[in-house]
């Protein structure tokens, strides 16, 4: 498979409401024929403007997803949200796993591999997050901490369409700090040998995204490092020219 083509992923988190769509527009606006070949965007909203945007970016080429799903496809789950219901507002994208769900909810592994392949039951693709804390990093066991997660938390059955990988340290989230360029490649070069091991050429052309205290200002020299395919950004998401200046160091 050829390098696969980079992809920068907004995550919105607790933030949206209406009037955000306008912020979407300008994003869908700012996406011109040159960086639309150059690179795909994904905006995840909250739950609420799922549909919204979905049908606002209809047309667009502006991807949208959903910020995490159940992993049953319907039933007793008060406050829940399927796959198969983000499916069905027009989404095709769902983060799975993320570090503030595996907190907040007590996520384990577990729960992210059964999200996954209940995101690939509904069609989507899966941005699964995996990731090691400051302790972590401070006690040396990164890789493992990453071989880990991978292991328990990536199904059988993923593919380069299917499946994109967040590798998010999480002591860089919404903190402002990132790792060494030599950390991110270390971590990345290290993802990707997991990946093509298990999945072979499937392997080689799954993206694998930086999270962490992305910015426009930091983007460039990020986004060059090999096997970063991609950026999954938290607050600097949520302005469109922010969003819009870290996709355009492409
Ligand atoms: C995230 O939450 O996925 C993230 C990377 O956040 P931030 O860019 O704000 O660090």
């Amino acid at each position: 498979l050829p390098s696969p083509k980079p992809m920068i992923a907004g995550n919105w988190k607790m933030n949206g409401l209406k009037a955000s769509a306008a912020e979407l527009g300008q994003i869908m606006a700012g996406y011109g024929a040159d960086l639309r070949g150059k690179v795909d965007l994904a905006i995840c909203p909250p739950a609420t403007q799922l549909t919204t945007f979905a049908v606002v970016a209809l047309g667009s080429r502006v991807l949208i997803g959903a910020q995490d799903c159940h992993a049953k496809a319907s039933g007793a789950h008060t406050g829940d949200i399927s796959a198969e219901m983000v499916a069905d507002t027009g989404a095709t994208h769902v983060i799975v796993g993320h570090s503030e769900r595996r907190t907040d909810h007590a996520e384990t592994d577990a729960t992210v591999h059964a999200k996954a392949e209940a995101a690939w039951r509904a069609g989507l693709v899966a941005i699964l997050c995996i990731g090691e804390t400051e302790a972590e990093r401070r006690g040396g066991t990164t890789l493992s901490v990453v071989d880990t997660q991978l292991a328990g938390s990536v199904p059988e059955g993923a593919t380069a369409a299917n499946l994109v990988i967040a590798y998010e340290p999480v002591w860089a989230i919404g903190t402002g700090l990132t790792p060494s360029n030599a950390d991110i490649a270390e971590v990345h070069a290290h993802i990707r040998q997991r990946l093509v091991k298990r999945f072979g050429a499937e392997g080689e052309g799954m993206r694998i995204l930086y999270g962490g205290s992305v910015k426009p200002s930091n983007a460039g020299e990020i986004l060059k490092i090999a096997d970063v395919d991609g950026a999954l950004v938290g607050g600097a998401s949520l302005k469109a020219v922010d969003f819009l200046g870290i996709a355009a160091a492409y």
